[in-house]
């Protein structure tokens, strides 16, 4: 299926650019540029601060890096068993299928990896990955993920599900993509029904949306087509500053998401990756929005807000502490309203 892209140049001579998007001239570690037609017909041309458009659009803020960025972030070389197969929590691992994407998200954790162009896992990579995940059966979850998982082929997908399958039948898969926002009509009966033909194990199907203008009628209709066939679906938000760093942005999303039944599952803070400060969003500011959307959703439709910390830390929960101390034998806790409740020990 050909995925209709824009490039810099065309986006030049389509679009008035700001003075940090013109000034912006690539370098060392630097995305490249691709935006879907799909996700640009999102985008309203008139507004420079469309939150869609900071997503995607160079600016050359990437081009600065700061202190305690990196360009792996989250340590996932050091915990690599292959060059495609990261191992860093026992009971799960994630393969990277393919370092290409339709789209490319200007705040991309993985910039060290993706968009190198050096395309999808060969046979040999993925039979070596089948193979260790087969040896380790405390390994229960297998994350494909890349770059962009839908940018392979149907025949490519047959494969590598299938050989996983072969080896591991009771694997849980997470299909993580972002092709249901960024390139809905990727989404054909053929890959549903090499889903179907694989299904001796559950899928889970990863989304990533960030604004609730990316979650538009055609991708709705993408992720339905998943949760009809029995895939549920769960998405993960990137907080980023002008996007969604605003509590009724975050309230609005996620009531969208649950209403279209993707369970909203975690809200990322931005994680150190070099060229990225500048879609950062505070901490503080982070925990904040996190406290007044846990008072305004339901427990269904409130996600997790977690930091993926640095040098591999893992993922450590983002929240202000409602548990304030212990006193004698009770424990003295806060409301969201900030008053003060008590709760007995249990002997
Ligand atoms: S779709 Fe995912 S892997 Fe691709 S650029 Fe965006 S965040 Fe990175």
């Amino acid at each position: 299926m050909k995925i209709n892209i824009t490039s810099f140049e065309q986006l030049k001579q389509s679009f008035k650019l700001t003075e940090a998007e013109s000034s912006y001239s690539g370098g060392n570690n630097s995305l490249p540029i691709s935006i879907t037609s799909h996700y640009l017909s999102l985008i309203d041309e008139n507004d420079p601060d469309d939150p869609l458009r900071k997503q995607v659009f160079p600016t050359s803020f990437e081009e600065v890096e700061e202190n305690m960025e990196y360009i792996d972030p989250l340590a996932e070389v050091n915990h690599s068993i292959t060059n495609r197969l990261v191992h860093r929590y026992k009971s799960r691992v994630a393969f990277l299928t393919t370092d290409i994407c339709p789209m490319y998200c200007r705040h991309c954790f993985r910039r060290r990896f993706t968009g190198n162009m050096v395309g999808p896992a060969t046979e040999k990579e993925i039979v070596e990955a089948a193979e260790y995940v087969k040896d380790h059966p405390e390994v229960t979850e297998i994350l494909l993920t890349g770059g962009d998982l839908l940018t392979l082929s149907n025949k490519q997908l047959d494969f590598l599900i299938k050989t996983f399958r072969e080896r591991s039948p009771k694997l849980i898969m997470r299909i993580c993509t972002r092709m249901v926002i960024t390139a809905p009509e990727r989404i054909d009966d053929e890959l549903l029904s090499i889903l179907k033909k694989h299904s001796t194990a559950p899928f889970y199907l990863l989304t990533q949306v960030n604004h609730p203008r990316e979650l538009c009628e055609k991708s709705i209709e993408a992720i339905s087509k998943f949760i009809d066939m029995g895939i549920p679906a769960l998405n993960q938000t990137v907080m980023l500053k002008g996007v969604n760093d605003d509590v009724d942005v975050q309230e609005e999303l996620c009531n969208k998401l649950l209403f279209n039944r993707i369970k909203p599952y975690y809200v990322f803070q931005g994680d150190l990756v070099s060229g990225t400060a500048h879609l950062r969003v505070n901490l503080g500011d982070t925990i904040k929005i996190e406290r007044e959307l846990r008072k305004r959703v339901s427990g269904l439709a409130m996600p997790n807000f977690v930091s993926d910390l640095p040098q591999g830390g893992g993922k450590v929960p983002l929240s202000d502490c409602y548990v304030k101390e212990h006193v004698g034998n009770r424990w003295v806790l806060e409301t969201l309203d900030g008053e003060r409740r008590e709760y007995p020990d249990t002997y």
